[in-house]
């Protein structure tokens, strides 16, 4: 990175006095402070309040004129040594400009940062910008710029603090450049380029931290002017203490919300300065336009908080919904989630979230459910906002409703839910389809279910189509109705674990006679380890891998089988690159071992619940380490992805896994929740139970058409 610094002669020519501009051009020589170590890093500053200029500087003129007028104020006053204080000046621009260059800087108060000295220490940077003046996108990257040149490869190298003027001294400066003025920030060269901040979010911040720093079991947000879980935290921990809840928790419970309640103060009607100022902030942090100064709920507050209810799906208009509705709105005021549509939210997954916001909170009046995030994407918290509803509308009492899909629900769906359906009932279970949606005929493209269909009674050729063809691809009944199994499909991975199914795996050796059993039982495929990561005699040994001679056992008891591979799969920690390239060769040697064809899929396991983080920084990774390394060994096999339903779908859409073995039991994880079966689903790991005495074995059900397995072995 290479970066221009202009020479003090480009501002020189504006200095007002004229016979102080040969000094200006070229600098005093400074021989008088054999200190100068700038070790500390840098200071930040900027010009102080409001402009003589006006609310900008239009022309690059000004800002040299402005450049000028520094020096001149500095020459006048001995503090400076004669000469400009600041050791590089950057305008809103993204203009870099020589002030005192690589002498000492000189425009700190005088003062010791952690020893180091603060004059004596640092470079200055001075923000051609006022107190009225947000930072822009040029000024900050040249901040960067020079930030990382007086790093690495400046005449007089500097340390790496990112420091503001008002570090440990009581000054305004550098205004709203203080958010930036840190380590980590996006002038930091060493993280990675984040945009700009929010100086409202900022502000909120600020004064969330220093108004409840005193508050019980108060936490403090990072101040950097960006939103996210642990600031709305920190409000509502100041909620909660201007509330009279101590100590306070960063939680918004039952506690919070009926306080809320029993206060009955929308912002509009509050009386204290604190909690407008938190409905403020909150508004800001949620995205949208609040008033400025925070303290006072003006038109702007008040446009933005009906905008809100709307967003939300609720009636803003009907005063008494508006009153009653508000400790719920102010609860998803302090969440992450969005109720405005997101980039990769859809308009009709928003419209199912507003109703069932409109229909189960604010209508019926559902006392576990809270508002579901209108952002248009299915998520885990939509699909508890559908189950409560389902419940509601399969009969069972509202104080029972928990969103789970329990017994009681099982039944419901099973007698009423079966039956015609109309009305709410019937688009709930549309919208059902709908968050389900596309779904596959394989080798075909995939079939997208048409909401228009989600608000109507009529059978339409459309719908039939759709749900047929998903019932096949789910390897359920063809019925074209709502039965039980397709309502099971449809709400949980799982779906109905009751289900027959014809494949199963476990960690048991497949001896004659289990294999006898199985096949009785109407299994006909097994998977199996190929290894085991620990020795016989460590505590966690399974001699779960598979043994010498069972697969000959496993084919003789008329079954096929599927490898699978799994060392340390249940931690992040044990996904890299290596660890995948290794695996694939030890699967490799095992499988060749055993006498198992070429172009067999193996699965390699992802036995935790991995988030899209996780699967970008780590999961991924793994699996290009095993696609490389079984490539190394010739392209022998071919590895499938065991896991979420998520892991699943990146795995084979972004790495290539032939095949998917999904661990649908698990219809917990926030990776089953909110995800269609993956199109190139084999297995799907619906439950697990006990096959015989001492023996346990998961249930799969494959697919017509999936991995065909292992059905013969090469020998010698
Ligand atoms: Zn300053
Ligand atoms: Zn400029």
């Amino acid at each position: 990175m290479s970066v221009t610094i202009l020479p003090r002669a480009t501002w020189a020519p504006y200095v007002p006095v004229p016979e102080t501009y040969e000094h200006a051009a070229a600098p005093p020589a400074r021989s008088d402070n054999p200190d100068w170590n700038p070790v500390g890093g840098v200071f930040i500053h900027h010009r102080g309040p409001a402009s003589p200029f006006g609310t900008d500087y239009p022309t690059e003129e000004v800002c040299l004129e402005d450049i000028a007028l520094v020096y001149n104020d500095h020459t006048s006053n001995d503090d400076y040594n004669w000469d400009i204080g600041y050791n590089f000046l950057i305008c809103r621009h993204g203009n870099i400009y020589q002030g005192r260059g690589y002498e000492r800087g000189e425009a700190n108060h005088a003062g010791h940062v952690e020893g180091i000295g603060r004059n004596a220490g640092f470079y200055s940077i001075c923000a051609l910008m006022r107190s009225n003046h947000t930072a822009t996108e040029p000024m900050l990257r040249s901040f960067r710029e020079l930030i990382h040149h007086l790093r690495v490869d400046a005449p007089v190298m500097g340390g790496n603090r990112i420091l503001p003027h008002s570090h440990e001294y009581v000054t305004e400066c550098p205004g709203n450049l203080t958010m930036y003025a840190q380590w980590g920030s996006t002038i930091d060269p060493a993280v990675p380029w984040s945009g700009l901040a929010d100086i409202y979010i900022f502000a909120a911040q600020r004064w969330v931290n220093a108004t409840y720093a005193g508050a019980p079991g108060y936490v403090e947000c990072p101040e950097n002017g960006r939103t996210g879980w642990s600031t709305v935290l920190s409000l509502t921990q100041g909620l909660q203490h201007e509330l009279g809840i101590a100590p306070t928790v960063r939680n918004f419970g039952p506690g919070t919300f009926n306080a809320l309640k029993s206060r009955n103060k929308r912002p509009d009607e509050e009386t204290s300065q604190n909690l407008v100022r938190i409905y403020n902030a909150a508004l800001w942090c949620k995205g949208y336009w609040a008033s400025t100064d925070h303290l006072h709920w003006t038109a702007d507050s008040q446009e933005s908080f009906e905008r809100l209810y709307r967003d939300a799906g609720l009636d803003y208009a009907d005063t008494a919904q508006r009153q009653r509705m508000w400790p719920h709105v102010a609860k998803a005021m302090l969440r992450m989630d969005q109720l405005q549509l997101v980039p990769s939210g859809d308009a009709d997954t928003r419209r199912v979230q507003q109703r069932l916001n409109a229909r189960y909170v604010a209508g019926i009046g559902i006392p576990a459910m809270s508002l579901v995030p209108c952002d248009g994407v299915y998520s885990r918290d939509v699909q508890q906002g559908l189950m409560m509803g389902l419940q509601y509308e399969l009969g069972i009492a509202l104080g029972s409703i928990n969103g789970y899909f329990g017994p009681g629900t099982q039944a419901a769906l099973r007698g009423r839910g079966s039956g015609p359906l109309t009305g709410d009932l019937r688009y709930l279970f549309r919208a059902a389809c709908y968050f389900n949606s596309p779904t596959f005929i394989p080798g075909e493209a995939a079939i997208g279910y048409d909401p228009a269909d989600i608000g109507t009674d009529v059978l339409t050729s459309t719908h039939d189509r759709w749900l047929r063809i998903f019932q096949r691809f789910s390897q359920l009944p063809e019925t074209g109705t709502n039965d039980y199994a397709t309502w099971a499909q449809l709400l949980v991975s799982s779906g109905d674990t009751d289900r027959p199914a014809t494949g199963c795996d476990g960690i048991t050796e497949i001896t004659a006679s289990r294999g006898q059993a199985l096949r009785a039982a109407g299994y006909r495929i097994v998977g199996r380890y190929l290894d085991e990561h620990l020795a016989p005699g460590d505590p966690s040994y399974l001699g779960k891998a598979l043994k010498p001679g069972e697969p000959r056992t496993i084919l003789d008891a008329g079954l096929r089988f599927f490898p699978i591979f799994q060392y340390n799969g249940t931690q992040l920690a044990n996904f890299t690159y290596q660890k995948g390239f290794d695996q694939a060769g030890f699967a490799h040697f095992r499988a060749q071992e055993h006498g198992i064809p070429a172009n067999t899929c193996i699965y390699f396991a992802v036995d935790y619940d991995a988030l899209d983080v996780d699967i970008d920084s780590n999961i991924k990774p793994y699996f290009e380490g095993v696609k490389a390394g079984l490539a190394a060994d010739g392209d022998r096999y071919t590895f499938g992805v065991y896991g979420s339903r998520n892991v699943c779908i990146r795995v084979s859409r972004e790495v290539g896994a032939t095949w998917s073995m999904v661990s649908g039991m698990s219809w917990g994880f926030s990776g089953n929740l909110g995800f269609p079966l993956p199109a190139n689903w084999s297995f799907n790991q619906i439950r697990e139970y006990e096959f015989q005495p001492g023996w346990g074995l998961d249930h799969d059900v494959w697919r017509d058409g999936g991995d065909p397995g292992v059905s013969s072995l090469v020998t010698g």
